[in-house]
């Protein structure tokens, strides 16, 4: 849907994506959030299965795609389990780019209890990485998949 969207940039390889998908299939791909210009070190392990199709709602998925999204997503969880997470969670928020993606974000031992799902990242010893940490990352991720 042209160069305008983030998502479909990322998909068509237009984006480097540190250590590559780590699953896909005709429907649905995988990867680990890259290094943006407003997120130059993402939350080690936040990952995302996004559609091929620009789509924008969740209710726009076809059956095929939202069971390719929801394989995806088990599949990146088991990973991200075996990589230290104890908890994955999983979330649609839909309101930043138009093209359906979703969140997959590990929550790792030792968050205080209480915490909310989404400020697991900002806790002080919440892992962050640059390109080269991230494909290190994916690089154990895929071992698991
Ligand atoms: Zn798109």
């Amino acid at each position: 849907m042209g160069d305008y969207c983030l998502v479909c940039r990322e998909v068509a390889g237009k984006i480097e994506i540190p250590g590559g998908l780590l699953w896909e299939d005709d429907n649905a791909v995988a990867f680990h959030l890259p290094p943006l210009d407003d997120n130059p070190r993402p939350y080690l392990g936040h990952c995302m299965v996004v559609t091929r199709r620009h789509i924008d709602h969740v209710g726009d998925l076809t059956v095929a795609e939202a069971e390719s999204v929801a394989r995806g997503s088990r599949k990146v969880a088991v990973g991200l389990r075996a990589e230290g997470a104890e908890r994955v969670h999983v979330a649609v928020i839909g309101l930043g780019v138009e093209h359906f993606h979703q969140h997959l974000y590990p929550r790792y031992p030792g968050v205080p209890p209480g915490t909310p799902w989404m400020a697991v990242d900002e806790l002080p010893n919440a892992p962050h990485g640059d390109a080269q940490q991230i494909a290190a990352f994916v690089e154990r991720l895929r071992a698991h998949l």
